[in-house]
C-alpha cells in the first residue's frame, strides 16, 4: 500500500527504527499493535469510596510528604480530598520528583489501590500536577496501553496510532476480508476494519469490563484470527510430522536404573515422570517433538541425559546442543562424569577446536565411534554427518520461535528417517496453552524443584551503594561461598560489554586484594575460558567477573550471590535467567540488582517484580501487564507465546473453535493469516 510510516507526523528516521524494533514496519503493522489494557481517565473517584486491589484516578492536594527508612529507603506523600487522604508510595525518586510535590499543589494520580497498615495508599502512581486556575479535562474514552520499548514511550506510540486510525476511517487504508463468510458467520465476527477502529478507539459509553472481556465482538473477532493463525501453523507442523519415519527405539531400563543408582541424589518426581514420558515417545516410529519446560534450576540436564542414554544404549547417536560454548564444555564435562561407569564415547566440538582434531571427531562420528557429541547448535547443524543419529536435544534455546525450533532438524536432511527431537527451555507457557495450542507438539513439565532449594533473596541498590556491596562480598568470600559479578551490555555491542567487565574486573581486582577474582567474556578463547571456568569450578576463583555469556544453563551449585550491574536496562527472563545462575544448592543465595538512579518506569515495575516474585511464571504473568504478550521474551527469547492480543486463560473459549475452524481453511488464507499474526519468517512444509 501506498502509505509510508514515515509519512506518518513525528515518526522520523529513529523512530522507524525504534517502531521496526517492536516488529512495526508498515502503517497496516500499526494498525495490528493492540493495546494490551486500557486506563480509565474518564471519571475521578472520591477517596472515601476507594476499594483495595482496584485502579482509580483521584485527584488531591499534597499534604504533605518525607523521606523515611523503614527497611529501605522511600518517599511517602500523602494527598487529600474532601472525603479522606491516601499516601502515595515511591521506592525510586529523585530530586525533582520529590520537588513536584510541594505542599498545597492540585495533582491527579492514577494508580491501583492498597491497604498497608489499613491506610489507603498506591505505591508509584501516575501523577500529574495542575494548576487551580488551569484544570485539565477528563479523558472522553478509556485510554488504550499499548506495549512499548525503551526510547518510544507510550504518548508517541498512541499519536502514531491515532494517525493511522484517521486513515482508516477515511478508508486510505482498507483491511479486504480475508476470512471465508461462511466461517464468519458460523462464528458470529464482525468486520476486521471495525473491530480495529473499536479496540484502538473505544466507543464512548463502553466501560472497561465490556472492551476487554472475551465477548466483546471487536475483541473476538482479533482474537479469533490470531489464535486461527497460530493453530493453522501448528497443523501444518503435524502434517508434516505424521508422515515422517524415525527409529523405534527399545524399552530397556536398565542402563538408566543403572545411572540413577550412581547419582549422588534421587531424581524428582517430576523428573522421573518426564523421562518416562519421552522414552515412551522414542518407542514409537515417528519422530518424537517434544518439549520440556522447566524453571531456571529445576534439572532439565538430568532429564536430558536419560533419553540419551536411552537412544545410545538401544545402539544409537545422539547430538545435544548448547547455546554457547561454555554451556557445552560444562555439559560435556558433568555428563563425563555423570556416565563414567558407561562403555560410551562422548566428544565436545567447538569452534576454537584445532583443525586436525576437529577432523578426527568429525569422521569419527561419521563412522559412528562416537555416541554422544556435545556442541553449540552452529556447529552440529552445519557440518556434520551422522552414523546413525537418532535422538537431538536441544537446550536452552531461545534464539528461534518454536515454530522454526521444531523444523530445524528437518531442514537439508536427505535420509528418510528422522531423529527425535527433544527441547529444554525455562520459558514459561502454560500447560493447558502449550497441550491445546501446539496440538502434537508434545509437552512436558518439570514442576517441581530438587529438595532443599531456599528462595532466592532479591536486592535492588543504586549505584552510589557499592561499598556495601563490596563488604557484603567479602563477608561471603570468607565464609567460603562464591559470586558472580556480570556486567551485561549496555548496547548491542560485544566488544563493549567485553570492555565493561575488563574494566570492573580491574577495579575489583584493585580493590579487593584478599579475594582472588576471575574474568570471562566472549572474546575469550574457549581453552582460557575452559580454565576460567574450571578454577571457578574448583574454588580457586572467588569472584567471577563476567558478561552475559554465563547467562544461560552454568552451574555451580557453591555460587550464592549474584551482581547484575545496569540491571535496569535488561528484561526480566534475562534478569530471571542471570539470578538462577546462584540458589542451585541448598545454601541461601541472594541476587542484588545495581542500577543507575533515575529509572524509568518499566525499569522500575521489572525490579519490583523481580524482587517479589521467584518463579518464572509469576514473572511472566505480571510481565505481560506491564509490557505486552509481545515483549515478555524480551528480544533474545522471542518466540514462545507471542500473542498480540489473546490471552489464554481469558479467551479459553476460542482455542476450540479456531482448531475446528483451521480444518476448512484453505493454504493461501493461511498464509495471509500467518503473514498478518505470527511475526516469524516461516517456512513450513515448503521442505
Ligand atoms: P536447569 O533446569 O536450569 O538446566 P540443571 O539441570 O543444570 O538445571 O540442574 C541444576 C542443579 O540441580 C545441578 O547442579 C544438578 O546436578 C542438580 N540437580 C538436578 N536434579 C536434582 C535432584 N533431583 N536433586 C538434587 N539436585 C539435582
Ligand atoms: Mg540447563
Amino acid at each position: 500500500m501506498s502509505i509510508d510510516l514515515l509519512d506518518l507526523k513525528g515518526v522520523g528516521e529513529k523512530g522507524l527504527i525504534k517502531l521496526n524494533k517492536i516488529g512495526v514496519r508498515t502503517v497496516e503493522d500499526l494498525l495490528f499493535h493492540l493495546p494490551i489494557r486500557y486506563q480509565d481517565k474518564t471519571k475521578l473517584s472520591k477517596i472515601s469510596g476507594l476499594e483495595e486491589g482496584n485502579k482509580y484516578f483521584v485527584e488531591g492536594i499534597v499534604e504533605k510528604s518525607n523521606i523515611t527508612f523503614y527497611k529501605k529507603r522511600m518517599f511517602l506523600v500523602r494527598i487529600s480530598d474532601s472525603t479522606g487522604f491516601i499516601q502515595l508510595r515511591f521506592f525510586y525518586f529523585n530530586k525533582s520528583q520529590m520537588n513536584n510535590f510541594s505542599e498545597g499543589r492540585k495533582v491527579r494520580c492514577y494508580g491501583e489501590l492498597r491497604l498497608a497498615n489499613k491506610v489507603k495508599e498506591m505505591i508509584h502512581p501516575e501523577c500529574e500536577f495542575f494548576d487551580q486556575t488551569d484544570i485539565p479535562e477528563l479523558e472522553q474514552h478509556l485510554t488504550p496501553i499499548y506495549p512499548i520499548t525503551d526510547g518510544l514511550h507510550q504518548f508517541r506510540i498512541r499519536n502514531f496510532i491515532k494517525q493511522s486510525l484517521s486513515l482508516l476511517k477515511s478508508r486510505e487504508i482498507f483491511f479486504p476480508e480475508i476470512l471465508p463468510k461462511k466461517i464468519l458467520e458460523k462464528y458470529n465476527l464482525i468486520d476486521i476494519n471495525s473491530a480495529l477502529l473499536n479496540i484502538h478507539n473505544p466507543n464512548k459509553n463502553i466501560s472497561y469490563e465490556e472492551i476487554t472481556s472475551s465477548d466483546n465482538e471487536n475483541k473476538k473477532r482479533l482474537v479469533f484470527e490470531e489464535l486461527l493463525a497460530h493453530q493453522l501453523i501448528f497443523k501444518r507442523i503435524r502434517a508434516l510430522n505424521k508422515r515422517l519415519l524415525s527409529f523405534e527405539l527399545n524399552d530397556n531400563d536398565k542402563p538408566i536404573k543403572k545411572l540413577i543408582n550412581n547419582l549422588p541424589f534421587k531424581p524428582t518426581k517430576s523428573q522421573s515422570e518426564v523421562m518416562k514420558e519421552i522414552i515412551t515417545d522414542m518407542q514409537e516410529k515417528t519422530p518424537m517433538m517434544r518439549l520440556v519446560q522447566g524453571d531456571v534450576g529445576s534439572g532439565k540436564t538430568l532429564v536430558a541425559l536419560f533419553a540419551a542414554l536411552h537412544a545410545i544404549s538401544n545402539g544409537y547417536q545422539v547430538a545435544f546442543m548448547a547455546p554457547t560454548e561454555i554451556l557445552s564444555e560444562q555439559h560435556y564435562q558433568s555428563i563425563k562424569l555423570m556416565l563414567k561407569e558407561f562403555n560410551i564415547n562422548i566428544a565436545l566440538l567447538y569452534s576454537g577446536i584445532r583443525a586436525k582434531e576437529k577432523e578426527m571427531i568429525i569422521e569419527d562420528i561419521r563412522l559412528g565411534n562416537i555416541d554422544l557429541i556435545i556442541g553449540t547448535h552452529a556447529l552440529i547443524q552445519n557440518q556434520i554427518k551422522f552414523f546413525n543419529l537418532a535422538l537431538v536435544i536441544i537446550d536452552e534455546q531461545h534464539k528461534f520461535g518454536v515454530h522454526q525450533r521444531m523444523t530445524l532438524s528437518t531442514k537439508g536432511k536427505k535420509s528418510s528417517t528422522y531423529p527425535h527431537q527433544l527441547i529444554l527451555t525455562a520459558t514459561p507457557i502454560p500447560r493447558t496453552l502449550a497441550m491445546t495450542l501446539y496440538g502434537n507438539l508434545d509437552y512436558s513439565v518439570i514442576n517441581e524443584m530438587p529438595r532443599g532449594r531456599q528462595v532466592i533473596d532479591t536486592i535492588a541498590l543504586p549505584e552510589d551503594r557499592r561499598s556495601e556491596i563490596m563488604k557484603r562480598i567479602i563477608i561471603k568470600c570468607k565464609e567460603g561461598d562464591q559470586v558472580y559479578w556480570v556486567c551485561p551490555l549496555i548496547n548491542e555491542s560485544e566488544v563493549l560489554e567485553c570492555k565493561a567487565a575488563i574494566n570492573t574486573f580491574e577495579e575489583l581486582d584493585a580493590e579487593l586484594k584478599d579475594i582472588n577474582i576471575g574474568l570471562i567474556h566472549g572474546r575469550m578463547k574457549m581453552l582460557e575460558k575452559e580454565k576460567v571456568m574450571g578454577d571457578f569450578r574448583n574454588k580457586k576463583i572467588d569472584l567471577l567477573v563476567s558478561t552475559t555469556i554465563i547467562e544461560v544453563g552454568l552451574d555451580v551449585p557453591n555460587a550464592t550471590v549474584m551482581i547484575i550491574e545496569n540491571s535496569e536496562r535488561m528484561g526480566l527472563s534475562q534478569l530471571h535467567q542471570l539470578r538462577g545462575r546462584v540458589g542451585r544448592g541448598n545454601k541461601k543465595s541472594t541476587c542484588i540488582l545495581i542500577y543507575k538512579s533515575g529509572l524509568s518506569e518499566i525499569a522500575r515495575s521489572r525490579i519490583d517484580i523481580l524482587r517479589r516474585c521467584n518463579n518464572g511464571f509469576d514473572i511472566a504473568r505480571e510481565d505481560l501487564d506491564i509490557r505486552g504478550p509481545g515483549e515478555i521474551l524480551g528480544k533474545k527469547q522471542k518466540g514462545d507465546i507471542n500473542f498480540k492480543i489473546a490471552n489464554i486463560t481469558r479467551d479459553y473459549k476460542y482455542i476450540k473453535d479456531t482448531k475446528e475452524c483451521a480444518e476448512s481453511i484453505s493454504n493461501r488464507t493461511s498464509e495471509k493469516l500467518a503473514k498478518r499474526w505470527i511475526n516469524e519468517e516461516i517456512e513450513i512444509g515448503k521442505a
